[in-house]
């Protein structure tokens, strides 16, 4: 007999196929119409762009990228911007998609949308990135806007790339429109908050599975897979607000171990220094494979897509998978998890702490009312609450996994705008 694994190949899957089987299965359950599921298979709307960028050497060469606009029934489009070598048409797609259903599981007026380049940041200069990102704006800005479209960071973008991004966008109106970025600096009309908050809202959620399961927390081992903003500050925040033991972690670059916890603000220091995790002092060697099937109480994956597998789920010995990563678990590895009664708390959920805190930066922008960081973790903290309960409490009433709960609710809402607009 073939199980759920038998049929997978060893390839990595191809995320948007990923997104559409998800958004299939939760479909299927809630008989959702034909004609709005088939509106919500495709982006409504994505754009190609040749971006041209003067090197240091004097050469020019010519990136590409792309802003897809994924649905907006909810409100503007909103979601990162991604600077990396792999990118693709159809990871930028995927990405935009769970970003609508990110944004719907919230609750917050808001559509979903992606972009990216095709580049390698660690191997250009901080000019060439500058100019880089003002290139990108100036070939896609026609498509953002407040009320159009709103980038923000995500995986090798930063406050700084948005604050050039804003600029040039700004130049382009002929006045200061910061708004149209998320993910600013503070200087510049960023949110208080907004750099721990995919982490804080993971964080929460974890807090939340772990109450409704009766599971204790305390000194309990947690791994992290992938270093960067949201994985760094989910190690200093599961240390500090959940009192738990982050015992290994891993970059692009490698990964370690220590039974006896790793310490955040040394450990963060050691990367800033060295580019990396790996080597750091007390620690021994750990592969990516032998970090996701540690046992531990929670794993956090927080790297890249796929990285959860139908061959490793079975694997897996962790009580809770946080995914704060976007597409990191594969759709046969979801049914492998949930056979185990692994509770997964989905990405879609996990990690929306980051647009949320980011839908407050557009709210404050707007109405030019700065709030204290104390009020935007306790605004977060409500909407989190919130949507891992609506989630929860939807698993048990249609009897399925977390993700698929979490894909019912955000596209009811979703399908709702719609036939309220009359697009369907
Ligand atoms: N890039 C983040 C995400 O994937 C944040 C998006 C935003 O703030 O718009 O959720």
């Amino acid at each position: 007999m073939l199980d759920a694994c038998s049929t997978a190949g060893s390839a990595k899957a191809n995320p948007f196929d990923t997104a559409r089987r998800q958004l299939d299965a939760a479909a299927e359950i809630i008989g959702l119409d034909a004609e709005v599921l088939e509106l919500l298979r495709w982006p409504m709307r994505e754009m190609h762009v040749t971006i041209p960028v003067k090197m240091d050497d004097g050469s020019v060469r010519a990136f590409h990228g792309f802003r897809v606009q994924y649905n907006d029934a909810r409100g503007p489009n909103k979601g990162g911007i991604r600077f990396h070598p792999d990118e693709t048409i159809d990871t930028v797609r995927a990405l935009a998609a769970w970003m609508t259903w990110k944004t719907a599981v919230l609750d917050i007026p808001l559509g979903g949308a992606k972009g990216g380049v095709i580049c390698n940041p660690k191997a250009m200069s901080p000019g060439e990135l500058e100019r880089l990102s003002r290139s990108y704006i100036r070939q896609a800005g026609r498509l953002l806007g407040l009320t159009k479209d709103v980038p923000a960071p995500d995986v090798y973008t930063n406050p700084q790339i948005m604050a050039w991004m804003a600029d040039e966008y700004s130049f382009m109106q002929g006045h200061n429109d910061f708004g149209v970025i998320t993910g600013k600096p503070l200087a510049l009309g960023g949110s208080a908050g907004r750099g721990d908050a995919t982490a804080r809202g993971g964080i929460i959620c974890i807090r939340e599975a772990a109450r409704m399961l009766g599971i204790d927390l305390l000194g309990k081992p947690a791994a992290i897979n992938g270093y960067g903003n949201a994985g760094a500050f989910a190690h200093k925040l599961a240390v500090e607000l959940l009192g738990m033991k982050v015992v290994a972690v891993s970059d692009s670059k490698g990964g370690i171990i220590n039974p006896d916890g790793l310490e955040h603000t040394a450990l963060t220091e050691y990367k800033k220094r060295t580019g990396s995790v790996a080597g750091f002092p007390g620690s021994t060697p750990i592969t990516d494979a032998e970090l996701l099937e540690l046992d531990v109480t929670v794993l956090i994956p927080a790297a890249l897509e796929d990285e959860i597998s139908c061959r490793n789920a079975r694997n897996i010995r962790a009580r809770i998978v946080a995914e704060l990563a976007n597409g990191p678990t594969a759709p046969e590895a979801d049914k492998v998890l949930q056979e185990r009664g692994i509770y997964l708390i989905a990405d879609l959920l996990c990690n929306a702490g980051g647009v949320t805190v980011s839908y407050f930066e557009m709210v404050q922008n707007a109405s030019g009312w700065y709030w204290e960081e104390e009020a935007v973790h306790r605004q977060l903290e409500k909407k989190m609450t919130a949507a891992i309960r609506t989630v929860h409490q939807t698993a048990g009433q249609y009897g399925v996994d977390n993700r698929t709960a979490a894909m019912i609710v955000a596209i009811r809402r979703v399908a709702e705008a719609m036939k309220l607009r009359g697009w369907v």
